[in-house]
């Protein structure tokens, strides 16, 4: 492992990003950065938070002086912490083409709007990495770029389809397969109504053969009636005739 590697593993800012050359005492002896949340050892020597904290894993004594010390006795300095968020540091999009330089302490809020800052293209699908300051420019030829139609028709575009959409059009065909979804209900509807209508005709028939067969069984009861009355009548004379 060389000297680069361990430096950039460790805690301190690259002395590369500044734009004036930062001071000796400003330099973490364990990492060759400027001191990133810096502290203070019981010995007086500074180091960034980080880069001590991992020293004292392996001995406890100070990196500068050989004086013993402890990761109890470290102190945050927070003035010259902040002193050091005041420093000009250039953009790290630098090599991309971005010329601003600002407080360390604003790095983060200015990738959000660094118009060099790699950014993926916003339209879900699409695999495209560009320059923020590019991106709408993609916009214009995405593949994936999906919007509803800005006339409010409710259709969403790709540009493709967006170069024949008509909302008039689109509206009508809308309205057309509507209509065809009420045709087809209408028509199982009138299907149901005849289904309905056959079986009432065919209850309609059987009540009426009931009704027969009643009647018939009716008039069979008279008849045996009178058949009844008929003879006890006969008897009857009988009788008289012989008193
Ligand atoms: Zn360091
Ligand atoms: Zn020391
Ligand atoms: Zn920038
Ligand atoms: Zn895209
Ligand atoms: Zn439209």
């Amino acid at each position: 492992m060389t000297d680069a590697d361990v430096s950039s593993q460790s805690g301190g800012y690259d002395v590369e990003q500044f734009v004036d050359t930062p001071d000796y005492d400003l330099i973490c002896t364990i990492c060759q950065g400027v001191l990133r949340c810096p502290v203070r050892a019981a010995c007086h020597h500074v180091f960034c938070k980080k880069c001590i904290l991992q020293w004292l894993k392996r001995q406890e004594t100070c990196p500068c002086c050989r004086k013993p010390i402890n990761a109890c006795m470290i102190f945050v300095m927070f003035k010259l912490s902040k002193s050091i968020g005041r420093m000009k540091i250039k953009c790290k999009n630098e090599i991309r083409g971005c010329a601003a330089t600002f407080a360390l302490s604003e790095q983060y809020c200015h990738s959000l709007n660094c118009l060099f800052e790699l950014v993926p293209c916003p339209y879900p699908g699409c695999r495209a990495q560009l320059l923020r300051r590019d991106l709408e420019a993609h916009a214009r030829h995405c593949e994936h770029w999906l919007q509803p139609c800005h006339m409010g028709c409710g259709t969403v575009l790709s540009h493709r389809t967006r170069a024949q959409h008509n909302c008039y059009m689109q509206l009508k065909l809308q309205y057309q397969a509507k209509c065809r979804n009420h045709g087809t209900i209408a028509a199982a509807l009138q299907k149901k109504m005849r289904k309905m209508q056959n079986t009432m005709a065919h209850m309609k028939r059987q009540i009426g053969l009931i009704c027969e067969s009643l009647q018939a069984m009716d008039e069979l009861h008279k008849v045996e009636e009178d058949l009844e009355e008929g003879s006890s009548r006969s008897t009857g004379a009988r009788f008289s005739s012989e008193g």
